[in-house]
């Protein structure tokens, strides 16, 4: 297990986790996944492995259909930096670009049929 830690565009939105080597990512072509673009990690972290620092209300929350998922951004910069999953409700998925010395364009990356669900 390793510590990562990262942040939105601004900074208002910062933390960090304890995860598996980053060494892919996950894309996922649902309605809201394919409009972010963002590579994702490919594992889900549990609520007690990371800690979340959000500056005043800067932590905004989008959900929508079942409204099972948690999609997070920061309303001060636009950015989506980790959302609480469908399939394993209150475990993050994060956004790999805010993600401190990673490259996320780098990764081997794989897509998720997520539109098919
Ligand atoms: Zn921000």
């Amino acid at each position: 297990m390793q510590k990562y830690r990262g942040s939105c565009h601004c900074g208002s939105i910062a933390y960090d986790f304890t995860a598996p080597e980053i060494d892919k990512g996950l894309r996922c072509n649902c309605s809201i996944c394919v409009r972010k673009g963002a590579i994702m990690t490919a594992f889900t972290v549990a609520p007690e492995d990371i800690n979340i620092q959000a500056s005043g209300d800067s932590l905004s929350t989008y959900q929508f259909g079942l409204k099972t998922a948690k999609h997070h951004f920061c309303n001060k910069c636009g950015i989506y930096t980790f959302h609480e999953t469908m399939r394993k409700p209150g475990h993050y998925r994060l956004n790999i670009g805010c993600i401190e010395g990673i490259k996320s364009l780098e990764l081997p990356v794989e897509i998720f049929d997520g539109a098919s669900i």
